[in-house]
């Protein structure tokens, strides 16, 4: 059969544009919201339903459409920004390619409505799939309107791809802050499933924004940044080390007015808060960056968030160095609270607030969604924490070969020789050969040094405590023993949608854990009970976050409801484990025998080793008593 070769439709051409344009819930709110802000809006109102899939809206108070415009709007290549090719020279709008609402009208049901200053009426249009349903002359507001329904519901192919609702919502979310943060100067307001997430109020304050996006806490420990070399201006905010995370999802970068994802401008950043920050801790951070315009490629794809830097070198130690002096030069103790009088400034009157909330604990809004991790993958990081950790450790590596299969680290070549899963070599973690171990003392504050017949065990304290606890607690999640401490009273925390979103979707794994968590009010929780087992062991506020903060990473190896369950348990004994302390003999007596009772007590839950073991063989080799 010959071939025939088909032109095709206009439709299907848009269909599928429309999945590279739009792709996602976020990629069409992102095109609208840059539409609102190119027509001159100072109010853009976002708001979803089943995370954008069922209906994303976005209302605007900008110039509006012209009647007449309106159908030509909807037209593949339909623009008002540009006529010719040098005007993209020139121009100052975030869109040109006239693809946005094409796209978006091929794959969903829209209807706008739109009114220009001039004109008396404005127009409500509906076209769905391409296909214009009505036109009609209403009576509305200033401004435009546009809303979508039941997105990709006539390219099955593409909604396959789609997330679960709340994944999509989260990535609005994110993109919602992002928009937001990037512009000050207009009022944002987000809504999700019929809850205001967030409301700015376009004052042009770059902190008050923080503060109403991040909530209270993250704006108190934040310090302002401004500093210029070679033509680089950086201003912002940073936040100060308390407030670190566990993730790189607060290390927002905005080039010359964009939101980047960066991998250089990251690890620029965190260079200059070495000092201050401990390994896999990650800063708050709202950074702009501006360059002249010839030495920086913001468009580098237009639904990416990429970037090219002319002298990217430069680039990274100017940041560094001004990042590392605004450092050194502040006081790093967090402000407990703002005070009133900027509360006040604010708009916020949290004495109020809290009073009237603590006598009436909302419900929580959301029902609880078993899903886990499916799509964590997803997630808008494009370097991947692996490959980015790798030359951080480089160092470590060479020293040791970290075993990741419960083996324990071996300082020899003749790995065989020590390794007790190897059978001809009793195990020495095991009751057996309890008693012949000889504890002969510790080591810089953190490591025990155990003599063991043939063996040298060198036991991490810490790493070794940690495991232990993680086990036990591991073990009363299985047999539905948690034990849950009241504290009174109850932590406070204000959460991101983001965090919340995470806390939502695992709300039943910390329940079991033995965390007591209410909503209070509409951005913040109640931490009324914790796992036995950190009472009293670390700031309750700050690994909550930092739970939070880990589970929102992309490094979850699957989607398995376990490792979510670990990954939290794990968080929680790190928390429990007081760093650089003392121990008694005893105390790593029972240590010992409790680690004795485990499966693999060779490594702590993060996959560091717990003990090291160097055989009598390995020392005699060292010292050339043996040859080979
Ligand atoms: P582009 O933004 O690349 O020009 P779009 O498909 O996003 O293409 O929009 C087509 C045209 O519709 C824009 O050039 C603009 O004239 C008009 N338009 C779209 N959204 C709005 C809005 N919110 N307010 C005013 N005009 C708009
Ligand atoms: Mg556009």
């Amino acid at each position: 059969m010959p071939k025939t070769i088909h032109e095709l439709d206009a439709v299907t051409i848009d269909q599928i544009a429309a999945g590279e344009v739009v792709e996602r819930p976020a990629g069409a709110v992102k095109e609208l919201v840059e539409n609102a802000i190119d027509a001159g809006a100072t109010m853009i109102t976002i708001e979803i339903e089943d995370g954008g899939i069922g209906m994303l809206r976005v209302t605007d108070n900008g110039e509006g459409i012209e009647a007449s415009q309106v159908r030509k709007a909807f037209l593949r290549h339909a623009t008002s920004k540009i006529e010719t090719i040098s005007d993209l020279f020139s121009l100052h709008s975030l869109g040109f390619r006239g693809e946005a609402l094409s796209s978006i009208a091929a794959v969903s049901r829209v209807e706008m409505i739109t009114r220009t200053k001039e004109a008396l009426t404005g127009v409500r249009y509906c076209i769905e799939g391409g296909r214009e349903m009505s036109f009609e002359e209403v009576g509305a507001p200033e401004g435009t309107t546009i809303v979508a329904r039941n997105l990709f519901y006539n390219t099955p192919a593409r909604e396959k791809f789609l997330k679960k609702p709340q994944t999509e919502a989260m990535h609005v979310a994110d993109l919602a802050e992002h928009l937001a943060i990037a512009h000050p100067e207009i009022s944002f307001r987000f809504i999700s499933n019929h809850t205001d997430r967030f409301h700015t109020s376009g004052s042009g304050d770059l902190k008050e924004n923080i503060y109403r996006i991040f909530g209270r806490d993250i704006a108190a420990s934040i310090l302002p940044i401004d500093g210029e070399e070679g033509g680089l201006h950086l201003t912002g905010y940073l936040g100060k080390p308390a407030i670190n995370r566990a993730s790189r999802s607060h290390e927002l970068f905005f080039v010359n007015g964009r939101f980047v994802r960066d991998r250089m401008l990251s690890a620029a950043l965190e260079e200059g808060y070495r000092a201050y920050l401990m390994q896999h801790k990650f800063p708050f951070a709202v950074l702009n960056v501006s360059l002249p315009p010839d030495q920086v490629d913001v468009n580098v794809h237009p639904t990416k968030m990429e970037v090219r830097f002319g002298n990217s070198f430069a680039v990274s130690g100017t940041l560094t160095r001004i990042v590392a002096d605004t450092l050194s030069g502040s006081e790093m103790i967090p402000d407990a609270l703002l005070d009133e009088k900027s509360d006040r400034e604010l708009g916020y009157d949290y004495a109020e607030r809290n009073a009237v909330q603590r006598f009436s604990v909302p419900a929580v809004a959301e029902p609880f969604e078993t899903g886990l991790f499916q799509e964590a993958n997803e997630r808008a990081d494009p370097y991947t924490e692996a490959s980015f950790e790798e030359t951080k450790h480089k160092d470590q590596s060479q020293l040791l070969a970290f075993g990741l299969s419960g083996k324990p680290i071996v300082m020899s070549d003749h790995a065989a020789d020590t390794d007790p899963q190897e059978g001809e070599i009793p195990r020495i973690l095991s009751d057996a050969a309890r008693p012949e171990y000889r504890i002969l003392g510790q080591l810089f504050d953190t490591y025990w040094v155990i003599a063991c017949r043939d063996k040298l065990l060198l036991l991490d304290q810490h790493a070794a405590h940690e495991k232990v606890n993680y086990e036990k607690m591991m073990k009363r999640y299985h047999e539905h023993e948690t034990i849950s401490q009241m504290i009174d009273p109850p932590v406070i925390v204000s959460l991101t949608p983001a965090e919340e979103e995470m806390l939502t979707r695992h709300a039943a794994v910390f329940r079991k854990l033995g965390f007591e968590i209410e909503a209070f009010g509409a951005r913040s929780v109640a931490i009324r009970g914790i796992p036995l087992d950190l009472y009293g062991a670390a700031d309750e506020r700050t690994f909550f976050l930092e739970i939070l903060d880990e589970l929102s990473e992309n490094t979850l190896p699957d989607r398995d409801p376990v490792a979510v369950t670990q990954r939290i348990a794990s968080m929680a004994c790190k928390a429990s484990v007081k760093g650089n302390t003392r121990m008694t003999i005893e105390e790593v007596s029972s240590l010992l025998d409790q680690m004795m009772t485990l499966e693999n007590p060779y490594h702590c839950p993060h996959g560091r080793p717990t003990l090291i073991i160097m055989s009598r063989y390995e020392i005699d080799k060292r010292f050339k008593r043996v040859v080979d």
